[in-house]
């Protein structure tokens, strides 16, 4: 059966979805509102509910993410109905006004309106933290608990599918959480999470908290750089060490993918067309150009910022011009070379050649 949208215009069917982003935006200022009424009166309480928590969850069968962020929004634009006006404009979603909601004053508000403005969640994360730093944490090793079988072979799946490979509990059936650059231990007597749990939070003036979970050998790998780095790093500050371990390697992969050397060879004016081999001096002066990020620029102006996947693209294709030249090579993301690529050649002939090939249209940069 055919999509109901399927012959849908694409002009018309992003007007639509424009159209219908405004009509949410519209209802859930309004839905706010109404929430924020009702936990003010105590409805909930007639609905043997014994907070607006559990009315929303039970009652309104909102998930309990949903649920809480809706709650402190909804609490937040009582005391500043200024909020609203911003959420129905797109200006702040719920998850900024659910964020921000500690801190707004009645004299604060309207500067945070437009600090927080078209922010994603986690630049108001960083925004906050700036604005209010938290003090440096200190390094943590802890030892955690081996994760259930059924959750470890769902993590593993899931990472499988990602050709990212899973880390395995080690022999004593746990794993190694290191809570780094100078982080806090994890609240104790957590839930055990699999081994491919990590995740970072701002602490203000450019610091993170980073933690994330080791297996056996990178915790032994890790305890012996310690040992060895002494000298060099007499604390054995967790930060420290993997800073330069990241920077080593952080090198070693530009030099890889961008050509990147501190002392370029002097061109060879051997033909660059003999090959499909990018020359290093072409990919260094293109990574350069396009600031290491994929170069495509919408009908509007604005640019994809990305920058991983990035695939070497030649504007006129390879396979026509045999040739390679900094202005006829554009960094761009996987998915925007593959977009182009669909352009030129057309859905059928791509189909067939990633049958192929695989899946490499470019030449790959990551
Ligand atoms: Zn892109």
């Amino acid at each position: 059966m055919n999509h109901p949208l399927e012959g849908l215009p694409n002009q018309e069917l992003l007007e639509r979805t424009h159209g219908l982003v405004r009509r949410g935006r519209a209802v859930e200022a309004e839905l706010l509102s109404h929430l924020g009424e009702v936990d003010a009166r105590q409805l909930y309480l007639e609905a043997a509910c014994s907070s607006m928590f559990v009315y929303c969850v039970r009652v309104l069968h909102f998930s309990e993410a949903a649920a809480y962020k809706r709650i402190r929004a909804a609490r937040a634009a009582r005391r500043h109905p200024e909020l609203l006006p911003a959420l129905r404009r797109g200006e702040l979603h719920v998850t900024a006004v659910s964020l921000l909601a500690a801190q707004l004053t009645g004299e604060s508000c309207g500067e945070w309106i437009r600090a927080a403005r078209h922010r994603t969640a986690e630049e108001i994360k960083r925004l906050l933290a700036d604005r209010q730093p938290k003090p440096d944490v200190a390094d943590c090793v802890r030892r955690v608990p081996a994760p259930e079988t059924a959750r470890n072979a769902a993590a593993a799946s899931a990472w499988e599918r990602a050709e990212i490979p899973v880390l395995k509990p080690d022999e004593a059936g746990g794993n190694r959480e290191w809570v780094s650059d100078r982080a806090v231990s994890a609240p104790t007597g957590a839930a055990p999470r699999g081994p491919l749990h990590s995740q970072t939070s701002p602490l203000g003036g450019e610091r993170y908290r980073v933690c994330f979970t080791a297996d056996a050998a990178l915790y032994a790998q890790l305890q012996e750089l310690r040992a060895l780095m002494r000298h060099q790093v007499p604390d054995g500050d967790l930060a420290s060490l993997l800073g330069r371990a990241v920077a080593l390697l952080l090198d070693q992969v530009r030099k890889r993918k961008f050509g990147e050397v501190s002392a370029p060879k002097p061109e060879t004016p051997a033909n660059p067309a003999a090959s499909r081999h990018i020359p290093a001096a072409i990919r260094r002066a293109v990574v350069r150009r396009d600031a290491g990020r994929c170069r495509t620029v919408s009908s509007g102006g604005a640019r994809c910022d990305a920058a991983e996947f990035l695939e070497f693209h030649h504007v006129d294709p390879w396979a026509r011009t045999g040739t390679h030249s900094v202005d006829g090579i554009a960094l761009r993301c996987r998915a925007h070379n593959q977009y182009e690529a669909r352009r030129v050649f057309g859905e059928a002939h791509m189909a067939r050649f990633r049958r192929r090939e695989g899946t490499e249209s470019e030449t790959p940069v990551a």
